[in-house]
C-alpha cells in the first residue's frame, strides 16, 4: 500500500524553554510523516536589528526550541528515527566574539555582535572572506522520563549538542522517554566550527524537513547519528573525558550488541578506526561523539 505523508508546518509561536513531558504538544503526527518546523535562532532573533545589544535587547532565556512535536505511535522504551531531509537558513546570521574562560576570543575585552549575511549560500564572514554555509541543528531533543531540562542543556534526551553532523542528509536517532516522545528543534547554526569555541555558532532562524519513524524494536541508551558512511554515538557529561569514555562505551555496545561483531574485535576496531571528536566545550555539559565506519559491523542494518 502506498504510504501517504502529512505535511504540517508550525510556526515559531510554539516555543519551549525546557523540554518536559508536560509541554503542550504544538502538533500531534504519526510514524512516517513529514515535517517542517521554523525556529528563531538562539537569541530569539533579537539581536538581529543594527544597534540591538546582548543582554540589553535580548530575552533571559536563549535556545528557543520549536515543538513539541508529539509522535501518535511513540512510548517509553522505543527509539525515534528523525532524518533531516532539508535545512534552510535566513538571510542573516549572529555571532558573538569577545572574552571566556574557555576559547581563542579571551584575547578581547568586551562582546561584540558580528552580523553576518548569508548571500547565495556564502556567509560574508569579512569583506575579503566568503565561507560556504553548512547549515546544521544545534538543539534536537525529546522529552526526559521526569522533570525538564532546559533546551540549553545537551544529554541523553538530545539537546543541545551542536553536532556539526546533525545536517541535511543525515538521520538522528534519540530514545524516547514519554509517550508521543515530544520532540522539539531550534538553535540552528548556518555554520559552525567544531568545539563551538566561541561559544556560538553563525546563529540563524530557519526551517527544517524532517521524516519521523518510530522505531519499536530497538532501545538506545542516548543520541545515535547516521551520515553517509559513518555511525555516531553523541555523549554528554560535565567533563569531555568523561564525555570520551561514555560515547567510547557505547559504541562498544553498539558493535557488540546491534552489530554482530564480538568484544575482542570491538575494542580492536575502535582502537584503529574509532575518531573521537569535540562537539561543544562550552555548555555546562561537554558533548563528544565517536565515529565510525558502517563497514566495521559485521550486521549493516542496525536500524532497520
Ligand atoms: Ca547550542
Ligand atoms: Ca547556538
Amino acid at each position: 500500500m502506498t504510504k501517504h505523508y502529512k505535511v504540517e508546518t508550525f510556526d515559531n509561536n510554539h516555543v519551549v524553554y525546557r523540554m518536559a513531558k508536560d509541554n503542550k504538544p504544538a502538533l500531534t503526527c504519526h510514524s512516517g510523516e513529514i515535517i517542517e518546523i521554523h525556529t528563531l535562532d538562539c537569541f530569539s532573533n533579537k539581536l538581529l536589528p543594527e544597534g540591538s545589544r546582548l543582554g540589553v535587547d535580548t530575552l533571559p532565556n536563549n535556545n528557543p526550541c520549536t515543538g513539541p512535536l508529539y509522535i501518535g505511535d511513540a512510548y517509553p522504551g522505543d527509539t525515534l528515527k528523525i532524518e533531516i531531509l532539508d535545512i534552510v537558513v535566513g538571510n542573516l546570521g549572529v555571532n558573538l566574539i569577545g572574552p571566556s574562560e574557555v576559547h581563542v576570543d579571551n584575547r578581547l575585552e568586551s562582546y561584540e555582535v558580528k552580523r553576518i549575511p548569508i548571500i547565495d549560500g556564502y556567509a560574508e564572514v569579512t569583506p575579503n572572506l566568503k565561507l560556504p554555509v553548512e547549515p546544521m541543528i544545534g538543539v534536537i531533543g525529546v522529552s526526559p522520563k521526569e522533570g525538564s531540562l532546559p533546551t540549553g542543556l545537551p544529554g541523553d534526551h538530545g539537546g543541545n549538542m551542536d553536532c556539526s553532523q546533525i545536517k541535511k542528509g543525515s538521520t538522528v536517532y534519540l530514545p524516547v522517554f514519554v509517550e508521543g516522545a515530544l520532540l522539539s528543534i531550534g538553535d540552528l547554526h548556518a555554520l559552525m566550527g567544531d568545539g563551538e569555541i566561541g561559544g556560538c555558532g553563525l546563529e540563524i532562524e530557519g526551517k527544517v524537513v524532517i521524516q519521523v519513524t518510530v522505531v519499536s524494536d530497538k532501545t538506545i541508551p542516548g543520541p545515535m547519528v547516521s551520515i553517509d558512511d559513518k555511525w555516531i554515538i553523541i555523549a554528554s557529561c560535565n567533563t569531555l573525558e568523561e564525555a570520551s569514555v561514555e560515547a567510547t562505551n557505547r559504541m562498544l555496545d553498539l558493535l557488540i550488541d546491534f552489530g554482530g561483531v564480538n568484544k575482542e574485535d570491538a575494542s580492536l576496531i575502535l582502537n584503529l578506526s574509532g575518531h573521537l571528536k569535540i562537539c561543544q566545550l562550552v555548555n555546562r555539559l561537554k558533548t563528544v561523539r565517536m565515529e565510525l565506519s558502517k563497514e566495521c559491523f559485521i550486521d549493516k542494518k542496525l536500524f532497520k
